[in-house]
Formats: structure tokens, sequence, C-alpha cells
């Protein structure tokens, strides 16, 4: 069946990859991304999927945009809190703007998300809402205090608002990927990214469509028993 869903930061990286993935599965899909209008506009170009651009840590800006899609495109069923950022430094350099920033996009983008789209979702008694965690928010990193504590703050978001969505066919679930070969990853340097893959039993780094595969199983038919779930993709370095 034909659902409309949403992939935040969905034009590039491992977003682009689910938007990709839910449209041959034959949804209609509608990207979000917070600034990069030039990527967005190839994306768009390359896909056909529309991109609207607002900053999911933004809660005004959250509930007018999904209303805006909701009106042009029809109820939202799926959304996908994609959107990430990372501000790395250990605690003693971290400013307070580095830990709020992360916070406020990782981790308030899903209340942000889900005050706009869950109330739809549980009426209609259909909804999924799948969060990109990050092995990091189960693990911790160093360096990584903010942006931990916010992949860590995700994971328990997914199982409260599962308890919640459960008996109105609302799933809520989460996927932990471990490092994929994005932009994001790109941002780390090389040294430390050889140490990393060297953590990885598998001996590389994930591809972006190996994190949509799971986003496709969560929101299909196939998932439908799963809620308050944290599916792992990692090339197996969870077990390290
Ligand atoms: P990228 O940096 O490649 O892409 C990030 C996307 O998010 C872009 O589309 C960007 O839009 C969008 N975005 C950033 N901030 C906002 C915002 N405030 N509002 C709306 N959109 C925003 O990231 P990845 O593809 O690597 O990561 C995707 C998700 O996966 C993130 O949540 C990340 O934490 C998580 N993850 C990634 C891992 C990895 O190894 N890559 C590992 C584990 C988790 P724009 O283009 O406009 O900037």
């Amino acid at each position: 069946m034909t659902r409309i869903a949403i992939v935040t930061g969905g034009t590039r990286g491992i977003g682009a990859a689910i938007c990709n993935r839910l449209k041959r599965q034959g949804h209609t899909v509608i990207a979000n991304y917070a600034g990069n209008d030039d990527a967005a506009r190839a994306f768009s170009e390359e896909t056909g999927i529309p991109a609207y651009k607002w900053d999911v840590g933004d809660h005004r800006a959250c509930l007018e945009g999904c209303a805006r899609v909701a009106e042009e495109h029809g109820p939202i069923d799926i959304v996908v809190n994609n959107a990430g950022i990372t501000r790395d430094g250990t605690l003693h350099k971290m400013s307070y703007e580095d830990w709020d920033d992360v916070m406020r996009v990782n981790l308030g983008g899903c209340f942000n998300m889900a005050k706009a789209t869950f109330p739809g979702m549980r009426e209609r008694k259909w909804g999924r809402i799948v969060n990109i965690g990050s092995i990091n928010g189960q693990a911790g990193q160093y360096g990584q205090v903010n942006y931990a504590a916010a992949k860590s703050g995700i994971h328990g978001f997914t199982k409260a608002l599962a308890q919640e969505g459960a008996k109105f066919g609302v799933t809520v679930n989460a996927i932990a990927p471990g490092y994929v070969d994005t932009d994001m990853v790109a941002a780390v340097p090389e040294p430390v990214l050889e140490k990393i893959v060297a953590r990885i039993p598998v001996g590389r780094l994930g591809q972006a469509e190996e994190i949509a595969r799971g986003v496709a199983f969560f929101t299909s038919e196939n998932g439908a028993f799963m809620t308050g779930s944290t599916m792992s993709i990692n090339g197996g370095q969870h077990m390290y």
C-alpha cells in the first residue's frame, strides 16, 4: 500500500538512501533538509523527490512544515527521524552551544516531528516512526558527550513512544548504525578513521543503502510486530 513518508535530512547521505529505498517500495516520499540548497536541488532533480527546508530543531517550523506537507501530499504515515549533526570535542573544550545544537537537532528533532505527526497516526490507527540513533549512543564515544547523549536519548524516546503508540497501530523503532560512508564520516580525520575501521569486524565502513534496508523493514508490514526495538547495523562493532 502506498503511504506518505517524510525523511528528515533526506537530501544527503543515509537520508537520501532511505528516501530512494522508500520510493522504490512505492511510497510517496518527501525529504526535509536544513540549509544546503544546492544538494537539495540536485537530489530532487535526480530523484523526483520534493525537498522541504526547515530546521528540525525548531518546534514551530516542524509543526508548520509537516502541516504544509500534509496539505500538499496527504496525511503523513511514515516519519524517519534521520537529521543529525555533530559538534565534536572533549568536554573541557566543548561549548554550551555545541551541546545545545546537538541536543536540539538530534534529540529535539525527534520530539518536534513526533508532536507534528504522531497524533494523526494515532487517529488513523496506522503509523511508522523510525529514529536513527547511533552505535555511539549505545557505547559512548570519546569527544562526543553531546552526540552520545542525544543518540542515547533517542533510544529511550523510541521505547517510551512505542508504548504510547502500540495499541493505536503506530510502531516506533530505532536503528543504531555503525560507521557509514557519508559526508559526516568524511569529516573524521584519516588516522582516526583507520583506527575506527580496524575495530569493525567486517573490516569496512557501512553503505547508506545498508541502513535504508533496515528502515524499509520497519516501515513495511514485515515489521508490524516490532516496536520499541533497536536494530544495530554496524558490521559487528557492537560486540566490541
Ligand atoms: P550527513 O551529514 O551526510 O547528512 C545530514 C542530513 O541532515 C542533511 O540532509 C542535512 O541537511 C540534514 N540536517 C542537518 N541538520 C538538520 C536540521 N537542523 N534540520 C533538518 N535537516 C538537517 O549525515 P549522515 O547521512 O551521515 O547521517 C544521517 C543520520 O545518521 C544522522 O542522524 C547521524 O547522526 C546518523 N548516523 C550516521 C553515522 C555515519 O557513520 N554516517 C553513524 C551513526 C549514525 P543539509 O544538507 O541542508 O545540511
